[in-house]
């Protein structure tokens, strides 16, 4: 019924970024200075969105969800600059929690549009953080998923620059990176992969070696922990995707766990006391 052993992954739970913007918004609800609201869902965590909704918060996905006055919080996913000046044409009082790497990517691919470069994003386009990375490119960004995206481009002589989404899988970026050097001559690459997500997928990787079975606590929204599911899943190992904790319960009385190396690893957005739990 109960496994042999449980090993938690040294680095999981939030990550710098993700820290920094929950303690943004507990500050504000501390302090409120007019009504608040949080740009998209703050992290992707039904438990801790919810803890900040009772605070005050409201959660807007679009401008006509605005009120003029409010403060309204922007997640470390970031946002375009564009919408960034719509929302303050609204009225409203921007607090920012973008990532600084993620500002750092914007940085670079504003700069490199403007210099008249292709800009390459290797991520999902329908993520937030990589609408956001498009905007700062002006718009005209080519977002790659998967191989099969860069052979299906079309021959590219100029000059072009390559960023990636902070939590994009390490592995299909290489193999990106791979095929898009040989078609672009005049390629500047950046490996924008936050170092939190690079570091929890090698770890999960080793951990889903030498478990049997494998969980990963964390929303299925959470684009870092669907990598890490993958990546223990790609070690052959039993994968458990763990939303609460009822999930867990449910695992142990099935006989999931029986006499099994059980390893436990988290996204970035997955609190620790959700982990503990
Ligand atoms: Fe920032 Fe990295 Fe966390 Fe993304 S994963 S919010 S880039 S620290």
């Amino acid at each position: 019924m109960f496994p042999r052993s449980v090993e938690r992954a040294r680095r999981a739970g939030f990550c710098a970024g993700v820290r920094r913007a929950v303690g943004m918004a507990q500050d504000l609800i501390r302090e409120p200075a007019g009504d608040l609201v949080m740009w998209g869902a703050l992290i992707h965590n039904a438990h801790v969105v919810s803890e900040l909704e009772r605070g005050g918060m409201r959660v807007v996905e679009t401008l006509d969800g605005l009120r003029g006055g409010e403060t309204v919080l922007i997640r470390a996913h970031g946002i375009a600059p564009d919408l960034r000046r719509q929302i303050m044409d609204r009225g409203c009082r921007i607090v920012d929690a973008s990532c600084p790497f993620v500002l750092k990517i914007h940085a670079l691919v504003s700069e490199a549009a403007a210099a008249g470069k292709r800009v390459f994003i290797t991520g999902d386009p329908r993520h937030p953080e990589v609408e956001g990375i498009v905007g700062a490119a002006g718009g005209t960004a080519t977002v790659l998923s998967s191989v099969a995206d860069v052979e299906s481009l079309a021959p590219w002589q100029g000059k072009a620059v390559l960023v990636s989404q902070t939590t994009f899988s390490v592995v299909i970026f290489r193999e990106i990176v791979d095929n898009l050097s040989r078609k672009i001559a005049l390629l500047e690459i950046f490996d924008t992969i936050c170092e939190a997500t690079e570091n929890r997928q090698l770890e999960a990787r080793r951990m889903a070696e030498r478990n049997d079975v494998m969980l990963v606590i964390g929303s299925r929204t959470s684009s870092n922990t669907m990598k890490l599911v993958d990546v223990c899943k790609s070690a052959s190992r039993a994968t458990y995707l763990i939303e609460d904790a009822d999930a867990v319960r449910g695992l142990l009385s099935a006989g999931a766990f029986a006499d099994r190396r059980i390893g436990v690893t988290a996204g970035a957005s997955t609190p620790d006391s959700m982990i503990l739990e």
